[in-house]
């Protein structure tokens, strides 16, 4: 059974006249990673924080793992895991002494403090770190703190807001690494505004732009690529078309600046070098296009600008 952990139905929010969240509908499915992703202000930490229990739709349900967020929000809470943006961090405390804090605060059994705190540290290989002041820490170990803090009670769903905001090149990597081992036992709902980021971690992505849900991707067997920019220096657009006659499965999508052609074949890149070669033309350079999120994230938003 492929149950949901995360059913949002209809989630509507205001802020005073301001509609922030309207009328989103989707699911967290077990064992996924499923990316929130949207430009800022689209709504995402909103739905995170109804999601957590942290604000009261002004419209609309969901459950986590089952249970409502807002008439059963106690035990809702305890199902999730949290690491809202900016998370506040005790940072006169050293890291196992905070995590020993925090399961408390849980409510973690005094009985499976102990064991709970090691193994938050050993899952976030913090173990380098533990007797370290948090003040000390870069921002990638605070980050992994603040996650670790959130998986003591091991809750089957880890929310994470925009992790990898601030982060370094090498500490995004890193939480990209973090999310994938976590994945294989966690549920995870994740969101970004960087559409790279989500591609690379999520299974499936929600978009999200201006409070609304465009669309629900599935990254799943992405298809391999089948859009290539080459640049075909000293041609036009005639010639380069003309290259293509008579070639099915090849075409020139788009003819854009500096000679650069935007052209689909879903054999791959070669058999387009072939034919530009064949027909005498230098070819300059090959590249795979946008991918194929990107593709779709721009094609909704620019709909949804009109
Ligand atoms: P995101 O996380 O995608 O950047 P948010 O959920 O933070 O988006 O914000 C969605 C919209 O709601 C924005 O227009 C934002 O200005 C507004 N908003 C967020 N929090 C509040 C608040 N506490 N009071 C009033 N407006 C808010
Ligand atoms: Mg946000």
């Amino acid at each position: 059974m492929n149950a949901a952990v995360i059913v949002a139905d209809n989630l509507t929010k205001y802020y005073g006249p301001r509609l922030a969240v309207d009328h989103v509908s989707f699911d967290v499915r077990r064992n996924e990673v499923m990316g929130l992703l949207g430009p800022n202000g689209s709504g995402k930490s909103t739905i995170l924080r109804i999601l957590t229990g942290y604000l009261h739709p002004t419209s609309g349900t969901a459950q986590v793992a089952g249970h409502d967020v807002v008439s059963d929000g106690l035990a809702a809470r305890r199902r999730v895991g949290y690491v809202p943006e900016d998370v506040p961090l005790y940072t006169n405390m050293r890291v196992r002494e905070f995590l020993d804090f925090m399961a408390q605060v849980r409510g973690v059994a005094k009985g499976r403090m102990r064991a709970a705190v090691d193994r938050s540290i050993e899952r976030l290989s913090l173990e380098r770190v533990g007797s370290l002041m948090i003040s000390k820490l870069s921002r990638g170990y605070r980050q992994r703190v603040a996650i670790a803090q959130a998986l003591l009670g091991e809750p089957g769903l880890l929310i994470l807001d925009e992790p990898t905001n601030g982060l370094d090149p090498r500490q995004i990597i890193e939480v990209r690494e973090l999310i994938r081992a976590l994945s294989a036992e966690l549920s995870i709902l994740v969101t970004s505004h960087i559409l790279a980021e989500i591609e690379r971690v999520a299974h499936r992505v929600a978009i999200l732009l201006d409070g609304k849900l465009l669309s629900v991707q599935s990254l799943d067997g992405h298809a391999p690529t089948s859009r290539f920019l080459v640049r075909v220096p000293g041609s036009t657009d005639a010639v380069v078309r003309g290259a293509f006659a008579g070639r099915a499965g090849i075409e020139v999508a788009e003819a854009r600046a500096n000679d650069v052609y935007l052209i689909e074949c879903p054999e791959g890149a070669a058999p387009v070098v072939h034919a530009l070669v064949h027909a005498g033309l230098r070819v300059d350079s090959v590249a795979p296009a946008e991918s194929r999120l990107e593709d779709v994230f721009l094609r909704l938003t620019e709909g949804a600008a009109r």
